[in-house]
């Protein structure tokens, strides 16, 4: 029998009457005659309200205590989940992480998932019930819970997807799909049909939040077709697959905006083969995942090197440099926390010129500074002020065009 998974976040569970609608929905699979698996995430704003409990009590937490206490939010939508399919007349099991083998590395809050053997899930599925696992949540070797980073239920969902090799990973979630931007942000912003792997991957990284980037990363690995779709409305929504032949030709697909970033700047590092080794060996053995970095030549001698990171991590990150600056022989270090990285996205970027002139000549047409620029094959970024970055991501669409379907646009 064909498995489905089906993942519902936090505004999909966050009272009663969602619970039950996401039970049936469940459960008119399940009649289709599906196996079923539900993966959930904590209930509305919980994981922030447990988040500000902590912070209370201690502003810089154990990261296994952090752990240990944010898996609680999605055990109890879990459970309650299991509690709405059995009243509707269905056997239900819902499990933790741990009780659905889901083994991660020991790296506290921002956990990677090593393997999830699936055969405790496959009984109870063989047995008839509908299985709701806890979303965000695993066990290390030692059996310490763990978390995989804030909206790490869709890694969740889509690892088991892969694991289990089901037929179809559903989001289910607030929008009806995923659109050229955040339309919170951007008002006018366009439903996509589908999307590649690559080109979500990448909007994902950079900031858009409606998918967890890992996730995508084991669906473009093991091949999962993903749906995003509406936990509300009967629509068709996104589509996340390989690339296919038509999608070259679009010049710019997605924009983002991340404004959880701090940057990091050494200036004047001696200009020497084997300091940037010791930069970024430094944050490494600090666990601080480094986003972009821009490091430029400013004399024979001196480099500066600039580099983003998670705020979360600001504490770890200056902690583990300060014996760093010296031995690279840098003048000074100074952080930033309140900077936004604009970005546009588009697999037609590697064979297309003039995206960065469109883009800078509306940031400028804006009047927005741009205080560093990054680039990929498929991306161009730039670091704005905090203050502008929604300003700046509406600039930026305008000019591309982001509030029509890619067909429909001038210049493709
Ligand atoms: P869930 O709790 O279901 O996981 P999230 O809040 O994590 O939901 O993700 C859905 C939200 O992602 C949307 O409400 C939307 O504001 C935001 N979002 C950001 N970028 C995009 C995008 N490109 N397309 C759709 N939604 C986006
Ligand atoms: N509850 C977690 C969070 O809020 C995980 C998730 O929703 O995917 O980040
Ligand atoms: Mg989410």
């Amino acid at each position: 029998m064909a498995i489905l998974v089906q993942k519902f976040g936090g505004t999909s569970v966050a009272n009663a009457e969602k619970i039950r609608r996401a039970a049936g929905r469940a459960i008119a699979a399940a009649k289709k005659g599906y196996h079923v698996v539900v993966v959930a995430s904590a209930r509305g704003k919980q994981t922030d309200e447990l988040i500000a409990d902590a912070m209370e009590l201690n502003p810089n937490p154990p990261k296994r205590e952090m752990d240990q206490l944010l898996a609680t939010g999605e055990l109890q939508t879990v459970s309650l989940f299991a509690m709405a399919v059995e009243a509707m007349g269905h056997k239900a099991i819902s499990m933790t992480g741990g009780q659905a083998q889901m083994v991660t590395d020991s790296v506290h809050t921002k956990a990677r998932i090593k393997s999830i053997a699936g055969d405790r899930i496959k009984r109870e599925l063989d047995d008839g019930k509908i299985v709701i696992v806890a979303g965000f949540q695993g066990v290390d070797e030692q059996n310490n819970v763990t978390t995989l980073g804030r909206g790490g239920s869709d890694t969740s969902a889509v690892a088991l997807a892969a694991a289990l090799g089901a037929e179809e990973c559903e989001i289910y979630t607030d929008v009806d799909g995923i659109y050229t931007t955040d339309p919170r942000i951007y008002k006018k912003a366009a439903k996509m049909q589908q999307i590649s792997y690559d080109e979500i991957l990448e909007l994902a990284s950079l900031g858009a939040g409606v998918m967890h980037s890992r996730s995508i990363e084991f669906g473009k690995k093991y091949n999962v077709k993903i749906h995003v779709r509406s936990s509300t409305e009967d629509v068709s929504g996104t589509i996340i697959t390989h690339e296919v032949p038509q999608m070259e030709g679009i010049l710019v697909s997605g924009a983002t905006v991340q404004k959880d970033l701090a940057k990091i700047t050494l200036v004047g590092v001696s200009n020497k083969p084997g300091n940037a080794a010791k930069i970024f060996t430094g944050m490494a053995k600090a666990k601080v995942v480094v986003n972009d970095i821009i490091q430029t030549e400013v004399s024979a001698e001196k480099a500066n090197v600039s580099f983003t990171i998670n705020p979360t991590d600001l504490h770890d990150a200056d902690a583990a440099l300060q014996p760093i600056i010296k031995e690279v022989g840098a003048e000074s270090m100074f952080t930033r926390d309140d900077i936004a990285e604009v970005s546009v996205v588009g697999v037609g970027m590697r064979t297309h010129y003039g995206v960065a002139e469109k883009m800078f000549s509306a940031l400028a047409n804006a009047k927005i500074n741009i205080d560093a620029i990054v680039t990929s094959e498929i991306r161009i970024s730039c670091i704005v002020d905090e203050k502008q970055a929604d300003l700046a991501l509406q600039a930026v669409c305008d000019a591309f065009e982001l509030d029509k379907p890619a067909d429909k646009r001038s210049a493709r």
